[in-house]
């Protein structure tokens, strides 16, 4: 079957002063109706780029899409029309953002701004859109929402306007939700509680659900496949429970090692040494072997090509299998 979206071998680039800084070099992923990607990286890793790049909200200077094509239900979005483009954007592929506060407008109650959806793209009466509004602030579990729709962004916290944001991504029925650390700002448990709900919905209305994280402890529950994103590339992709039990990249084994865990509480948590690349110095070979604790010399002059280890998963490691199947020894303790 047809994937919704389909970024094929993306590059971006973004001129800066101290040279070119290649953001995504060569990205390719897919999503199906009804499938949830989790995209995975360090901030840098080109995972937000990528979402921008589809959103149509980078092609402008110093930012340039080099190569690539980004196609939804098959058609190129990077050839579109302007005008095309835009209207894909408002009513089939929505996006939340990390930070409501500033995606919402101050001025205007949520239940305008909700409403304010269906009078433009829908062409809905005042009255008509603001009981729309109501109906979406009760679809996304605000308590009270026929009393609170007059209220402001301030007036609620911040889980609460994540979920006005969840609910401004559904309001015209799109077919994909691009969801940038939809979660990040918010305490852990109420990370969990917004979480639930956009997977909830996700899967009542059968949408495609890109969700773009750095954190891999959110993703476990809700996500059907991964992509684990460094230096602009794939590293590796699988089912996501695939990657929970068995990483099959050293960097997936180390940002899983760093998460924190109730078993093992009172231990120091695993640290990856570093930080990621300049994206105008990409390190030559793989670009993770400065951090990398199975680093070789190969690691340091060649790419490394991506392996196919079965079961839908691929990692672009010299020593996949070998770090799949434990065989390899972590210079840092890290197996
Ligand atoms: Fe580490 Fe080498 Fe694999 Fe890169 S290719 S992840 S440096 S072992
Ligand atoms: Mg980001």
């Amino acid at each position: 079957d047809m994937p919704l979206l389909e970024v094929d071998d993306l590059h971006v680039e973004f001129h800066t002063r101290d040279g070119v800084a290649h953001a995504v070099n060569g990205v390719s992923y897919q999503v199906h109706p009804g499938e949830t990607l989790a995209v995975l990286g360090e901030s840098g890793s080109g995972k937000s780029v990528t979402a921008q790049a589809i959103m149509g909200i980078l092609d402008m200077p110093p930012a340039r899409i080099s190569k690539g094509a980004i196609r939804f239900e098959g058609q190129d979005m990077l050839k579109m029309r302007k005008e095309e483009r835009r209207k894909l954007r408002g009513q089939r592929i929505a996006m939340i953002f990390q930070d409501s506060l500033s995606a919402l407008n101050p001025v205007y109650s949520v239940g305008f701004q909700l409403g304010e959806m269906f009078r433009v793209h829908r062409g809905m009466s005042r009255k008509d859109a603001k009981a729309k509004a109501v109906e979406l602030m009760d679809l996304v579990k605000i308590p009270a929402a026929k009393a609170r729709v007059g209220d402001y962004p301030h007036q609620f916290s911040g889980g609460m306007r994540q979920r006005i944001m969840i609910a401004m991504a559904l309001a015209l029925e799109p077919d994909l939700i691009i969801a940038d650390e939809p979660t990040t700002a918010l305490d852990v448990t109420v990370q969990a509680q917004v979480m639930g709900l956009l997977a909830e919905l996700q899967q009542e209305f059968r949408m495609g659900l890109i969700l773009i994280t750095h954190d891999l402890g959110v993703v476990a529950d809700v996500a059907d496949n991964i992509v684990v994103m460094y230096a602009g590339r794939i590293v590796e992709r699988a089912p996501v429970h695939a990657i929970y039990a068995n990483p099959g990249h050293p960097y997936t084994k180390g940002l899983l090692a760093s998460i924190p865990r109730l078993d093992l509480k009172g231990q120091d948590l695993y640290a990856i040494k570093g930080i990621p690349p300049n994206l105008t110095r990409i390190p030559p070979g793989c670009a993770f072997n400065p951090r990398c604790p199975y680093a070789q010399d190969v690691c340091r002059t060649d790419v490394p090509a991506v392996v196919d280890l079965g079961a839908h998963r691929q990692s672009a490691c010299h020593f996949a299998q070998a770090v799949l199947d434990g065989e390899l020894q972590a210079s840092d303790g890290l197996d």
